[in-house]
């Protein structure tokens, strides 16, 4: 059981105001809200340790490096990699995917070559691949969803032929609130000989990750959505993969050697991050993380799927209620009656109801749907009951609006 009280008061600005009402912050799914001791170890950073990582031979610059390294150790225990050669800090999910497009793309996907998507993805799942698609004549092909708002699981192995070179899916899809059987879709695609990546930017906050137990080849995350800070992220892969990739981006840090006729680089994990590295917000993530783990996915999942559950069952009840996807997770999307997506975010911001409206970065899914946008409740684990009671409240105040 989480004691809430304690952990609402560990997130500052639970406590604000909205238009005159208590802020109900249910947009958990764009962003998450940040507990104090990830501000203030961000802070701290800043007011004692500042100096640029890796480079330095003095104190300050060895003690920031100590510092990032030991942020990205937290992340390897955090997903259960082999290896912290296998964490690359990245700005985010989006630049995860877009590494493995660009660099796993370069060395190993060609001409004719497939790389299989899902009708639920993110545009940061979709987009990078379609880039490289620009550069490299690969097809892309989609696996359906069903009415119900999961994976055509029967049509899915029709999709792999011997060209295909890799599956990409969301874990939990951030519109439908799917979890995906992901650990079976890894072993179909391996049963091929097809590496897996996962996009785990909605599971990380609510599922237990296990890079090992999944045996996926590569998964993205953003720090933003588990509670850390904006502008880090984390692209894990299998060593096999990273060995064998071209570095995404050149500069300083990836290199081992520089001159103008020959450049060599840098050992895993380094020869992905080139630049300065946002080495606050790897400390501030490693916070975050700690946070997460010291309260405990047992306990987290518990209170998220008993809210989820609550708010089904009350949302349920408002007439010309319309659900979109089963929310297995903390995700709910829906429509109510004629009334457009928009306006019904709008009022309900109005009343200090923060949710999500509109194609949620997921076209293509809207597209499926039918429909072109919802509006969508996401739920953290600082979310109480009382806080769906008066989204409920809210709506049905909006509704005899209309
Ligand atoms: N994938 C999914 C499923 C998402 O929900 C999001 C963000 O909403 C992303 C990818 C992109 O994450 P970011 O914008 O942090 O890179």
């Amino acid at each position: 059981m989480l004691n809430l009280q304690e952990i609402r008061n560990d997130f500052p600005i639970l406590g604000r105001e909205v238009y005159g009402h208590p802020l109900i912050y249910l947009d958990n799914g764009a962003t998450t809200q940040k507990p104090r001791c990830v501000i203030d170890a961000m802070t701290d950073e800043y007011l004692n340790v500042n100096a640029n990582v890796h480079r330095g031979i003095h104190y300050l610059s060895q003690q920031a490096t100590d510092l990032h390294e030991a942020a990205r150790e937290t992340v390897r225990a955090f997903i259960n990699a082999r290896s912290t050669a296998e964490i690359i800090f990245t700005r985010g999910t989006t630049e995860s995917i877009n590494l493995v497009a660009s660099s796993f793309g370069q060395a190993f996907l060609h001409d004719d070559d497939e790389v299989i998507l899902t009708e639920m993805e993110h545009h940061s799942n979709i987009v990078p691949w379609q880039l490289l698609q620009a550069r490299t004549r690969i097809k892309i092909k989609v696996c359906p969803i069903t009415d119900e708002g999961r994976l055509d699981l029967e049509v899915l192995p029709t999709l792999f032929t011997k060209r295909t070179r890799l599956l990409c899916c969301t874990y939990v899809s951030n519109v439908l609130g799917t979890v995906n059987p992901i650990s079976e879709l890894i072993r179909q695609a391996h049963e091929h000989g097809v590496p897996v990546l996962v996009d785990a930017a909605q599971a990380a906050p609510h599922l237990l990750l296990d890079v090992q137990a999944l045996d996926c080849d590569f998964l993205a995350f953003s720090g933003h959505k588990v509670y850390g800070p904006t502008g880090i992220g984390v692209l894990y892969g299998k060593q096999q993969w990273l060995d064998q990739m071209p570095p995404y981006m050149g500069g300083g840090e990836m290199i081992a050697k520089v001159s103008f006729e020959h450049t060599t680089f840098n050992e895993l994990p380094y020869k992905f991050e080139a630049g300065t590295p946002d080495y606050i917000a790897t400390t501030g993530l490693a916070r975050a993380l700690d946070y997460v783990k010291e309260i405990g996915f047992n306990a987290i999942q518990e209170h998220e799927s008993a809210l989820t559950n609550y708010a089904r069952e009350q949302l349920s009840q408002i007439p010309g209620m319309r659900f979109f996807g089963p929310s297995d997770d903390a995700v709910i999307s829906f429509l109510v009656g004629d009334i457009h997506h928009m306006d019904l975010g709008t009022l309900l911001d109005r009343l200090g109801v923060a949710v999500r409206t509109g194609h949620h970065c997921a076209e293509p899914l809207m597209r499926r749907l039918g429909i072109e946008g919802t509006v969508r409740a996401s739920f953290a684990l600082y979310n109480t009951f009382e806080e769906i009671d008066i989204l409920i409240a809210a709506i049905n105040r909006v509704r005899k609006m209309f």
